[in-house]
């Protein structure tokens, strides 16, 4: 976790996140979860919402690389630009997990 204002590392101190440069903290309660996310789930900041489950296409051969089942619904997304491939998501029809495959 770094500092938003200055970019220096910051240090635990207590109970909170301390910047030892400029003295910016903050609770270390709601750090903790950023600071434990995987790569994975940064990933999905621009995953779309799945709505409308009932209408989406499932895809019976996809096996959800958390949970294990097979079957996840899924759709595809036009990047903006025409030069880079349409990324395709899933949805676990079991878990819930969602993510992207790279073409
Ligand atoms: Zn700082
Ligand atoms: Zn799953």
């Amino acid at each position: 976790m770094f500092c938003p204002s200055c970019k220096s590392l910051l240090r635990p101190d207590g109970e909170n996140l301390v910047c030892p440069r400029c003295g910016f903290d903050k609770p270390i309660d709601g750090s903790v979860e950023a600071l434990g996310r995987t790569t994975l789930e940064e990933d999905l900041k621009d995953v779309p919402v799945f709505e409308d489950l009932d209408t989406m296409p499932i895809d019976e051969s996809v096996l959800c690389p958390k949970c294990g089942n097979i079957g996840a619904y899924w759709h595809l997304r036009q990047t903006r630009s025409a030069d880079e491939p349409t990324t395709r998501f899933y949805r676990c029809t079991k878990c819930k997990h969602s993510w992207r495959e790279y073409a």
